[in-house]
């Protein structure tokens, strides 16, 4: 569910009418609902109603500051996967007690940063990073409570490069050297072990692979107690997938949580999620202008002035997105076009072959689903600057993040002093 929709025959983000907004802020431009951004995390978290869980909403997803304090409002905790980040949530105002952190490769500096912070877990990803985590700890005279990311070696569909369970992924340890590690680490100064922690990957769009990793954990959990490791958390990751339009209708959220607390009933651990595209996915488009209709032989090509540096997931993931005209069509006459944006590259296609109603020059379009891995993913690829975002509620918006001028983009570069 999402507040997008057509009133009068133009394409509203809640009451705020997206032709205007194009107008005002200029293409390309991402927004967001407010309202769907917290129906999203408060659906979430009723699905696990009278259980003891942290819903720690995954940063990577859309780490926009304005985006982070309405779910912090809400109560979120945050899933972090680097110090960056960690500087953002804590910015947003979420306690640090409700951040987890992630990643399989954090630094030095990274570790003594949320150690300072107080985080409420480290998710160690390896034997070698455990280590690193002691000394650091040790040094700084912290303790790190942490949860270590077992690989359950499990196939969780979808897209190769959002597949993170397999045994030929680098996250996590394998299930088989888990107990090892686990003894390892309960000996290890600086070190409290809290959990166990898995995530299997990203837009599932089945309850069957999360069920199998989590009770192959359960099992594990039970092994650990019996071997005298204490157990009382349990990190389940995300990765629930969302209706892009293509067919697929994953699992609601309550089925999911269902399955979860049947799954761990007879554990008795504080239970912590990691959910990130789940709730923002369908919180955000992006609305682009058709900069020309061209016509190569018997295909017609709708070049849009949003490219692959906007929104990468089609070119990445082959990705499928809805596109909608901003006006309403009257019709119902479609025509097949490709829908690419300017950049130089092959990869930089929306969709192929996608039956839309008749577009002309200058018409403004939305692309859907694009509030999670969006945003976050873009670049100044081609030196196109990165695009603005704005957040809406009812009938008012704001830019949360400006569209940066020339001078900025370059800001940084210097040439040598040779040149
Ligand atoms: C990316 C990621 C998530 C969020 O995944 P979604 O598919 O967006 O829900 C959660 N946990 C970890 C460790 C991740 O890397």
């Amino acid at each position: 569910m999402h507040h997008f929709e057509y009133r009068g025959g133009r394409l509203h983000a809640e009451a705020v009418d997206l032709t205007a907004l194009a107008e005002t802020v200029g293409t390309p431009f991402y927004v967001y609902s407010e309202a769907t951004l917290r129906r999203h995390i408060q659906v979430f978290q009723k699905s696990f109603a009278d259980t003891d869980i942290l819903v720690a909403y995954s940063v990577k997803a859309n780490s926009n500051l304005a985006v982070l304090k309405v779910l912090a409002s809400e109560g979120a905790g945050a899933d972090v996967v680097s110090g960056g980040e960690l500087k953002r949530a804590l910015a947003a105002g979420i306690a640090p007690a409700k951040i987890v952190f992630s990643g399989v490769g954090k630094t030095d500096e990274e570790m003594s940063a949320a150690l300072d912070a107080g985080i409420h877990q480290f998710n160690v990803e390896s034997e070698p990073e455990l280590i690193a985590l002691s000394r650091v700890a040790v040094a700084i005279g912290k303790t790190a409570p942490i949860a270590l990311r077992i690989n359950p070696d499990v196939a969780a569909g979808g897209h190769a490069k959002i597949s993170t369970g397999k045994s030929v992924d680098k996250f996590g340890v394998p299930y088989a050297d888990a107990h090892t590690i686990f003894k390892r680490a309960a000996t290890l100064p600086g070190i409290d072990v809290k959990g166990v922690d898995v995530h299997i990957g990203s837009q599932i769009s089945e309850l069957a692979p999360f069920e199998a990793a989590f009770g192959r954990v359960a099992d594990l959990i039970n092994t650990l107690r019996s071997d005298g490791i204490t157990i009382e958390r349990l990190d389940l990751g995300g990765g629930l997938g969302i209706p892009y339009g293509e067919g697929l209708t994953p699992p609601h959220p309550d089925a999911y949580g269902e399955m979860i607390k049947r799954i761990t009933a007879s554990l008795d651990v504080e239970l912590i999620v990691e959910p990130g595209r789940m709730i923002v996915g369908n919180a955000g488009v992006l609305v682009s202008r058709v900069v020309y209709v061209k016509e190569n032989g018997d295909r017609q090509f709708l070049i849009l002035d949003a490219g692959m540096n906007d929104l990468l997931r089609p070119a990445l993931y082959d990705a499928y997105h809805d596109i909608w005209p901003v006006a309403e069509p009257s019709g119902s006459t479609t025509i097949v076009y490709d829908v690419v944006g300017p950049v130089c590259e092959s990869g930089d296609r929306f969709a192929a072959s996608r039956a839309l109603p008749e577009m002309r020059e200058g018409d403004f379009v939305a692309i859907l689903s694009a509030g999670a891995y969006g945003a976050v993913q873009a670049s100044q690829y081609n030196s196109r600057p990165l695009t603005p975002e704005v957040l809406v509620n009812g009938d008012k918006h704001a830019i949360i993040r400006r569209r940066p001028s020339f001078e900025e983009m370059v800001a940084l570069e210097e040439t040598a002093d040779w040149l």
